[in-house]
């Protein structure tokens, strides 16, 4: 499938353990990254500072759902089974 334009989801809900530029510590889950753009668009998109870990999501029916809001509900749920 592809993206959702205006979804950023993966870029909200979960938690992100890596460094970002703007969020040296990673960013907490429910925590929008500084990199999203006023279009809820990466600005590091293709560039070698985006962490691995945002690379590795693809979208997937199993993660963004059919809505922004079922994305939203399935990585809460993955972020809580995954938790350490
Ligand atoms: S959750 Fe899925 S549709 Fe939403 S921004 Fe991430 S990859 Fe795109
Ligand atoms: S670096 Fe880009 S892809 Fe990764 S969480 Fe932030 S906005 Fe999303």
């Amino acid at each position: 499938m592809e993206c959702r334009d205006g979804c950023a989801a993966c870029c909200i809900a979960p938690s992100i353990t890596s460094p970002i530029p703007g969020m040296p510590d990673g960013k907490p889950a429910g925590v929008a990254c500084v990199q999203l753009d006023d279009r809820l668009r990466c600005r590091l998109f293709g560039r070698p500072e985006r962490p691995a870990f945002c690379g590795s999501l693809r979208p997937a029916l199993e993660m963004c759902g059919s809505s922004r809001v079922a994305a939203f509900a399935m990585l809460k749920e993955l972020e809580r089974v995954t938790a350490p």
